[in-house]
């Protein structure tokens, strides 16, 4: 028997940096009728604790893509009546770099620091258990917290078997995810805008990082380009439908998604705004100044040859 025998469907992460088109990829897999998508759940706490909500970080407020207030939303009014699932509290500077050290150390099995983690069995049991309500032919329950710490701890959860995870890393162009980073969009909105520099190493370290839970736990993974997926769409969704066995409209997926009412929570104001079609964005090419197209070119390049322009 497996060890998550109350956990009825499996769990689909999607894996990798921020601003990675992971909100629009959440919300065309979720279209189909074996996927739920519950959005970030690693942000569950801000979502259900109004008073903790964390309005700096997510500007739009604690409301679910289906429009409404979070406790106001048919779904999630059930998930939160039940008290049962402990809330994932978000760790603190400290308790992140001794997760950081775990996941980088080849001997965990032998010494590893204790870390805190929420009760994430008893919430996706609770959330398969509504989900079923929305699709009869539910398989997989969608999260797509993105950050590697968070699949750590998913990985980690005694009650969660490792089979019962797949991951879909999906990974941008490092000069994409700069620009993204340093969007005017994100200026208005108040967030602090860091260095390229920085983001560039936000960049390597959360996809390297990705990559060793994936190979260190021997998880069932598939690799995504964004960049990729943006040209060809329909070539990389049949890939993910023969690979998750799953029947994303390949074709028709556009109006799928612009139709589907989601309950899911945290990601890019897209998700209010579903777009019409998809582009591939290379505004990078406009927005970095010319000295840093150069070195970011040069700096990316074994990383994008390795993850986003591999044959
Ligand atoms: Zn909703």
């Amino acid at each position: 028997m497996s060890k998550n025998s109350h956990i009825s469907s499996d769990i689909l992460f999607i894996a990798g940096g921020g601003h990675s088109g992971s909100t629009l990829l959440d919300m065309i897999i979720g279209s189909c009728p074996e996927v739920f998508g519950v959005g970030e759940i690693a942000f569950y706490s801000h979502y259900k604790n109004k008073a903790s909500f964390d309005c700096k970080r997510h500007p739009v407020g604690p409301i679910c893509t289906c429009g409404k207030d979070m406790d106001e939303c048919e779904f999630w009014r059930e998930i939160f009546k039940d008290d049962e699932p402990s809330t994932l509290e978000e760790l603190n500077t400290a308790e992140n770099i001794k997760l950081l050290l775990n996941i980088i150390n080849p001997f965990e099995k032998l010494v590893a620091f204790k870390v805190q983690k929420g009760n994430n069995s008893a919430l996706f049991a609770r959330i398969c258990s509504v989900a079923y309500k929305y699709k009869n032919d539910l398989k997989f329950i969608l999260d797509s917290s993105k950050n590697p710490f968070r699949l750590y701890e998913l990985v980690k959860d005694e009650n969660i078997d490792n089979g019962s995870i797949t991951v879909i890393h999906l990974i941008r162009d490092g000069r994409a995810y700069i620009n993204s980073y340093q969007s005017k969009k994100r200026k208005g909105l108040g967030f602090p805008i860091k260095s390229s520099c920085t983001y560039f190493i936000q960049w390597v370290i959360t996809n390297i990082l990705t990559r060793i839970i994936i190979n260190k736990f021997n998880l069932n993974y598939i690799s995504l380009s964004y960049d990729q997926f943006a040209i060809e769409p329909a070539k990389h969704l049949k890939k993910l439908n023969e690979f998750l066995e799953i029947a994303i409209d390949t074709e028709g997926f556009i109006d799928e998604m612009r139709s589907t009412t989601y309950h899911n929570m945290g990601g890019n104001t897209l998700r209010f705004d579903k777009p019409e079609s998809i582009e591939h964005d290379q505004s990078w090419k406009r927005n970095l100044s010319r000295p840093k197209q150069a070195v970011f070119s040069i700096l990316a390049f074994p990383f994008n040859k390795m993850w986003v322009y591999k044959k």
